[in-house]
Order: structure tokens, then C-alpha cells, then sequence
């Protein structure tokens, strides 16, 4: 008899943002006159840049004709995008990463999941709590985690990030193998400076341990002393993988393109890893479209930039509405300032899903509960910055007169 993958089988059933859409659409049904407004999953709402769309109508025009055809592309990603990057994003941070360190792919999320096929199962993996629910579903899919037992993965290291730490996470007591950090954070909001992001590189140097280094929402970063990638420190290109993305900072969730990036330098027991994933990606992955790859190197434009970073600032600046109106209100509220999302601690110690449930019946304001993201996200709500400022200006006013 064929067997399934009965990993599958210990997952928890519903996934966080399913409940969250359930209880929302049950709301709607129940009140169809009553106007939700949508502050919990992390998607953009803005168009795309203009210098975008117009490179990817240049390639829709280049694709229909004979000289200007593309077909399978490479697996890496076009070299023109590659260079891009490698100039942009990192030589011009005084991180020195060549193209061939480079792979373009279809998104971070999938990239962060697929990296597991080039680790061993017997490593032991470190998570932050709370955290994207991502690397922990795909560890536990990979038979990584153990089983799933009063709220928690029986093999998983967690490393709690909670308020009497400043929400970062602490270097783990046991040996951790692979270490996912994500910073600017989702989903707490806060980032970590150079200096508290060293012992991280020093802790998988001394430990031949790696870092999964997810930096999505670097285009917030506004602090100086806050890296854009963890490859600005020195001896990190030994120890660490980044993923980036351009979901968030240039509108690309529906439109898909991020990259991820295996430096020559980090090996492991002599092996070297940008190989492997180069082989797994030319295995399992077909690249992705060169209309879309076009339109990801018009962000590296003058004018890409600009507009690309307009659509950021406003973002912050709903953050900063939200923070500011939240703290008047009486809450405590984390993040926000290097990051799209606001964390705020629930009154009078309601659970995560208590208050959720109020927020949305008597402000008509949809969260997401802090405890979706890990045991140590209990007592927490999370904000999104994403909605249009109109709403969230809305929802901010109709959070002000409920009774807190
Ligand atoms: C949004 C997000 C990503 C980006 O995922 P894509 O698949 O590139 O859209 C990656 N990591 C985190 C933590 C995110 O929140």
C-alpha cells in the first residue's frame, strides 16, 4: 500500500488566517450592513510603481515578437536582475555578494519552505515565539519538528520574544543547527541593530550552525543602525542564507518575485551549500517569468526607487497612525517603526482571541491574534499598516470609542 507523508497528519488543524477569515465572513453574514476593516493579513494594498508596469508592458511587447521571444528562462533567474541585485541591494551596503550567489525565485515564502531539502532532518531547528507560522509548518512537514503537544512541537527549539526582552529572542541554551531570524520582524514589528545582531553570527560560527536570515521587510527599515542584510556583518557570509522579496517592498505579493541569496562562503563539513541549492532549484523549479524579472529590475531604477519608496513611507505613516492612536487609547503597542506591523498588548489580560472577538463586534476591526504565531503571542493583537489611510484612520476612531 502506498503511504502518505503522515507528518502532514500532525499538523494542527486550521491555519491561523483561515480562522481569522471565517470569523470575519461570519460577522458579515450576521451584519450586512456593518463595514469591516481589514488590519491582519500582510498584504499590500497599493498599485504597482509605474516604472514597474511600464517595463512589463516593454516585455509583454518584446515577448510577442520573433527577435524579442522568451522561453525557459534560467533556473537562477536572467543575469540582468542577478547583477542588479548584487550591485544594489548589497555591494552598495559594503556586503560583497556576487550574481552567482543570487537565485530568483517566485517568493520567500516558498524559498524559506524549499530550503529544508538541502538540510539533513536530524538537525535540530530554532524558531522565535511568536513567529511566521512558515518555517515552523514546513520543519514539521519535513519531520523536523517532532509532534505537536500542548500548543508546541516537541523537537522545535523556541525562542521566546517577549516583553521582558525587548521581543528579541534570546541565543538558545541548547545546540541549535539551523536558526530562522527574521528582522524587521513579523510578526512583532521590531528590528535589531548590528551590534545585537553580532552574537547570532558568532553563536553559527562557533557552533557550525546556520542562519536562515529573513529580511522581507528591510525597505522599512528606518533606523541607521538597524542592517538591511545580515551580510553587513563580518564572518556572516560563512554562516548565514538571506531571503528577500519584493512582495513587500515594491507591491509584488500578487505579481511574485523575491530572491535568495547562498553565499560561496558557507559550507558545512566542507560542502558547499550555494551548489546544492542551485541543484535543487534546477530540479524542482523553472524559473520565474521574464515579464515579471523585467519589472523587479525597474524598481533598481532612479524613478523605480522613488515611487517604490513613496508607497513605503506611506505605509509607515499608517504605522505611525496606529501606534499613536492605540498608545492614546490606553494600550501598549511594540513595532512599527522599522516594520508595517503594530503589536499591542490585549487589556485587562484578555486572550489573543477574546479580544480579536471584541475588536471585530464592537469596532468592526479585523486583527490577528498574537496566539496564531506561537504560546509566547498570547495576550497580543497584531496590526498591519497595509489598509488605505482613510480606513485606517477609521478604524483607529472607532477603536478610541469602544470600551476598553
Ligand atoms: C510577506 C513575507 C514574506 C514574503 O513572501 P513572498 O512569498 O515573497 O510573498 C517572507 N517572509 C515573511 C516573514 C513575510 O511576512
Amino acid at each position: 500500500m502506498a503511504k502518505i507523508n503522515d507528518n502532514f497528519l500532525k499538523l494542527p488543524g486550521s491555519y491561523l488566517f483561515s480562522a481569522v477569515a471565517e470569523k470575519s465572513a461570519a460577522f458579515s453574514a450576521a451584519h450586512p450592513d456593518k463595514e469591516l476593516i481589514k488590519m491582519s493579513i500582510g498584504d499590500v494594498t497599493l498599485p504597482l510603481a509605474p516604472s514597474v508596469t511600464k517595463a512589463m508592458r516593454a516585455a509583454v511587447d518584446e515577448m510577442g515578437t520573433a527577435a524579442g521571444f522568451h522561453g525557459y528562462g534560467p533556473e537562477q533567474g536572467y543575469d540582468f536582475l542577478r547583477e542588479k541585485i548584487a550591485e544594489k541591494d548589497y555591494i552598495a551596503r559594503g556586503a560583497n555578494i556576487s550574481p552567482d550567489e543570487i537565485f530568483v525565485s517566485d517568493g520567500a515564502k516558498s524559498d524559506c519552505g524549499n530550503i529544508g531539502d538541502i538540510f539533513s532532518t536530524d538537525n535540530t531547528v530554532a524558531v522565535c515565539d511568536p513567529v511566521y507560522p512558515v518555517y515552523v509548518d514546513t520543519n514539521a512537514m519535513a519531520g523536523r519538528a517532532g509532534d505537536f503537544i500542548g500548543g508546541k512541537w516537541s523537537k522545535l527549539i523556541y525562542m521566546p520574544c517577549v516583553e521582558e526582552n525587548g521581543f528579541l529572542p534570546e541565543l538558545p541554551k541548547e545546540r541549535a543547527d539551523i536558526i530562522y531570524l527574521c528582522f524587521p520582524n513579523n510578526p512583532i514589528g521590531v528590528a535589531m541593530t548590528k551590534e545585537q545582531l553580532k552574537p547570532w553570527v558568532d553563536y553559527a560560527r562557533e557552533n557550525n550552525s546556520v542562519i536562515l536570515y529573513d529580511s522581507a521587510y528591510e525597505a522599512f527599515i528606518t533606523d541607521e543602525n538597524v542592517p538591511h542584510s545580515i551580510y553587513e556583518l563580518d564572518g556572516a557570509k560563512e554562516v548565514a542564507i538571506e531571503f528577500r522579496s519584493f512582495s513587500k517592498t515594491a507591491g509584488f505579493t500578487g505579481t511574485r518575485c523575491a530572491y535568495t541569496v547562498v553565499p560561496h562562503e558557507l559550507k558545512l563539513g566542507g560542502t558547499e551549500l550555494n551548489p546544492l541549492w542551485n541543484r535543487r532549484q534546477c530540479t524542482k523549479f523553472n524559473g520565474v517569468p521574464y515579464i515579471v524579472q523585467r519589472g523587479a529590475e525597474a524598481v533598481y531604477s532612479d524613478e523605480g526607487r522613488r515611487e517604490t519608496r513613496e508607497a513605503i513611507k506611506y505605509y509607515l505613516e499608517n504605522a505611525k497612525i496606529i501606534r499613536e492612536a492605540l498608545t492614546a487609547a490606553g494600550f501598549t503597542v511594540y513595532g512599527g517603526v522599522n516594520a508595517p506591523y503594530i503589536w499591542a498588548k490585549t487589556p485587562n489580560g484578555e486572550t489573543s482571541w477574546d479580544f480579536f472577538d471584541r475588536l471585530l463586534n464592537d469596532a468592526n476591526v479585523v486583527t490577528t491574534p498574537g496566539s496564531g504565531f506561537g504560546p509566547s503571542g498570547e495576550g497580543y493583537v497584531r496590526f498591519t499598516s497595509f489598509n488605505t489611510r482613510e480606513n485606517t484612520i477609521k478604524a483607529m476612531e472607532k477603536i478610541k470609542n469602544m470600551n476598553l
